[in-house]
């Protein structure tokens, strides 16, 4: 399999020629050239495996430059019940079963979130620790990551790549501004190559010091920096082994379909749908869920797709999902253009660039129905009502971004199809919000009780390049 960009650049690169790399040189997104079809005796042959098994079957379709038993001993590494929680990885849970929902289908949350961070990222952060490690030792390289994080993917990365070889991570955060779980999930960890920068200043000045770090190409270069954020190919394609697996537990034979709900921010976790549609697991509607920051909803409601500037991006009860672009949104479009590259690269790079949104043609609009796609929003009091509701009826409690997708799921069930709901986190994880919904501190799993009284273990530092960057050129 070969991985050629969005916007067109001819060069073809395979897996582990992109799996260190961000954006193409031509400022697009990886892709793979086309997406392998899976026929009816497969799908039948991996509704009997285990996750490990169907993440090795569905990987080694994307991945020819790494030998099948490393790859296969890789992802058993990964996907075990002691990281996961259970033999299933992602188990579903049947909402609604006593119930049922008016039209009679079966509801179901799956889990996602039982990794070590508590939320979703884990599916994919904790398998590319693995490919970081395997693929830096191969090359005899050292990497050291750069990022930024008001929350759940600094987390991911850390717990991914601690006590990993050849690999430093550098996360920077603005200082006090985390929920105290969250910075004890991360400044309690001891690893010495792990560093957490507390820089004192909000999320976009921690943005713009890795930005500006990044941009110094030399530095960057002599430094071994790089990134994991959201538009690394390696950890979407880690994502489409869960639709997999969720589609297997809730139907009995491969004429059936499913619909997922998802809650969505930067347009990964339903990407990686897309491609599980593509390859044509049985999926009828992929429901994108947004919450205030509908940039998404917008575009599936009426074709246009504008971008926010900060003062008009809300601060919300499910902030994962507060974004003002969504920057793997690329993708999707590319395959809605017919892949298209110069029209891609017109749309991203001048019509946003330059006047901040596009909007596509009848035709190209069209095309979202066909790949599935419907939407909505979901608000702060939707999320209370949701939380509350599920609570009431089921005994459940659910995180505010699984709320989204559930409140927004509902809303889109087709008769006689189940509705899979993603559950992207823990409710422990954003517990002020649900003692607001229901007046309880939802419940902590075991080893994350006490964290904030844990030794911490971090820097302080003010929103400064050079200072961020000598602490780097010490450290690395
Ligand atoms: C990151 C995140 C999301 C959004 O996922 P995308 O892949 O960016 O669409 C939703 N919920 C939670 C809890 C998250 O951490």
């Amino acid at each position: 399999m070969k991985y050629q960009s969005t916007r067109g650049h001819a060069e073809l690169r395979s897996f582990c020629e992109i799996l260190l790399e961000g954006l193409a040189p031509d400022g697009g997104l990886y892709l793979p050239t086309h997406y392998p079809r899976i026929d009816a005796a497969t799908l039948a042959r991996w509704r009997g495996l285990r996750y490990h098994e169907l993440a090795f079957e569905i990987l080694s379709l994307y991945i020819d430059d790494i030998p099948a038993d490393d790859l296969r001993a890789l992802t058993a590494r990964t996907y075990t019940p002691e990281v996961f929680g259970s033999t299933e990885i992602t188990p579903l849970k049947p909402l609604d079963r006593a119930a049922n929902t008016p039209e009679g289908v079966d509801l179901y949350l799956q889990a996602l979130s039982n990794g070590p961070t508590l939320a979703f990222k884990d599916m994919a952060m904790q398998l590319l620790g693995q490919l970081f490690e395997y693929e830096l030792a191969r090359r005899g390289e050292t990497l050291n990551i750069l990022g930024a994080t008001s929350g759940d993917t600094g987390s991911a990365a850390e717990y991914a790549m601690r006590g990993k070889k050849n690999v430093r991570v550098f996360m920077l955060s603005p200082q006090g501004r985390m929920s105290p779980f969250q910075q004890a999930q991360m400044f309690s960890l001891q690893d010495p190559n792990i560093h957490n920068l507390a820089i004192e200043g909000v999320f976009d000045d921690c943005q713009d010091i890795v930005k500006a770090v990044s941009n110094d190409l030399d530095f960057k270069r002599r430094h071994h920096i790089g990134t994991v954020n959201s538009i690394n190919w390696a950890r979407l394609l880690a994502q489409v082994v869960y639709y997999f697996a969720g589609y297997f537990q809730a139907t009995r034979d491969n004429g059936d379909q499913v619909s997922f709900a998802v809650p969505s921010g930067n347009f990964g976790n339903i990407c990686a749908g897309h491609v599980a549609r593509m390859m044509g697991l049985p999926i009828r509607h992929l429901v994108l869920a947004t919450n205030e920051n509908n940039v998404l909803d917008e575009f599936f409601r009426t074709g246009t797709y504008r971008v926010r500037g900060s003062a008009e991006t809300h601060e919300t009860s499910s902030p994962s999902m507060d974004i003002s672009k969504a920057s793997n949104f690329e993708r999707f479009v590319f395959d809605l253009l017919g892949r298209d590259g110069d029209r891609t690269k017109q749309l991203f790079k001048t019509d946003v660039e330059q006047h901040g949104s596009f909007t596509v043609t009848d035709d190209e609009f069209a095309r979202t129905a066909e790949f599935g796609f419907v939407s909505g929003t979901s608000t702060h009091a939707d999320r209370l009502a949701t939380i509350r509701d599920t609570y009431r009826r089921f005994g459940v409690v659910i995180d505010t971004h699984t709320a989204d997708g559930l409140k927004v799921g509902r809303e889109c069930i087709d008769w006689g199809v189940p509705m899979i709901v993603l559950e992207t986190a823990l409710p422990a994880k954003f517990a002020e919000t649900i003692v607001e919904a229901i007046g309880i501190q939802p419940d902590r799993p075991p080893a994350m009780r006490g964290i904030e009284d844990l030794p911490k273990r971090f820097v302080v530092m003010p929103a400064d390049v050079q200072r961020v960057k000598s602490y780097l050129s010490e450290h690395v």
